[in-house]
């Protein structure tokens, strides 16, 4: 799916003094989670400068019983409890820029770098965090939400998850990362994982007596050794630890 383009790195600042780049709303029992870590360092001086924005909208705010009751038990028995959909689709219904609708769920489709890059192209999302059980499929449907998992790990609630997903778009955002930080030579950016690092001091006796030097080749100084040891680095580790991700180079080319 193509995404609309972000105005250009120049408008950056303009644009977020009238509407941020990027705008979260989220759905949660726990409005008081976000923006949570996402407040500090990068994400956080991003969200000071407008470059993003975020709305945690609390689901019981849409109850209507003495209780604020959002869950109930589940038709055909079992353990657990059930979010309600009417009390979800209410709290949806109060969005104006929704965007695109997220529902974090550990039956979804696993979140990758290439889903990152689609989601934070996107003016808009709309994240739902599940608690209990989960949510009834039925406000899943009606409001299209799409399912997306950040492991195969069952969490006890939707909103780390969400801070996850949304840590990852948040630095891909024009202007988020400074000049020194670069998002093209990461792991998948290219499909491999990224080769190790290595800075001063150049040789460095651990605490077992270790000196363990950088290697040479990175000292050199000639750019196309540097770049051909990188390359090799990043297919020895990606064969070593994640062979999965070979395979599906192999399946493109
Ligand atoms: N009964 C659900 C199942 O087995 O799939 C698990 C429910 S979990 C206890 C409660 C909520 O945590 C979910 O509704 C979802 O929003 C969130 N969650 C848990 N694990 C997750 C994961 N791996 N990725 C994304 N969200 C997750």
């Amino acid at each position: 799916m193509s995404a609309p383009d972000h105005p250009s790195d120049k408008n950056a600042q303009d644009q977020s003094s009238k509407q941020s780049l990027w705008h979260a709303n989220i759905l949660t029992l726990f409005p008081e989670m976000f923006p949570g870590t996402l407040g500090l360092s990068l994400s956080g001086r991003a969200l000071e400068r407008g470059i993003w924005s975020l709305e945690a909208i609390d689901i019981r705010a849409f109850t209507e019983d003495r209780h604020k009751t959002v869950d109930d038990t589940p038709f055909g028995g079992g353990a657990g409890m059930v979010m309600r959909p009417d009390i979800i689709e209410k709290a949806v219904r109060s969005i104006t820029r929704k965007g695109k609708m997220i529902y974090m769920s550990p039956r979804g489709k696993p979140l990758t770098q290439e889903k990152v890059a689609e989601l934070a192209a996107l003016p808009a999302l709309t994240i739902l965090c599940g608690r209990y059980e989960g949510v009834d499929q039925r406000v899943l449907d009606a409001c299209d939400f799409e399912e997306i998992s950040i492991g195969d790990y069952v969490l006890s609630g939707g909103e780390p998850a969400a801070i996850i997903l949304m840590d990852a778009c948040i630095r891909l955002l024009p202007t988020v990362m400074g000049n020194e930080e670069t998002p093209y030579e990461e792991s998948f950016s290219n499909g491999l994982l990224e080769y190790p690092h290595y800075t001063r001091p150049a040789d460095w006796t651990d605490a077992k007596g270790v000196v363990r030097s950088v290697p040479d080749v990175l000292k050199s100084g000639h750019h196309e050794h540097i770049k051909t040891w990188r390359m090799q680095e990043s297919l020895r580790l990606t064969h070593e630890r994640r062979p999965d991700l070979i395979e599906r180079l192999k399946k493109e080319v």
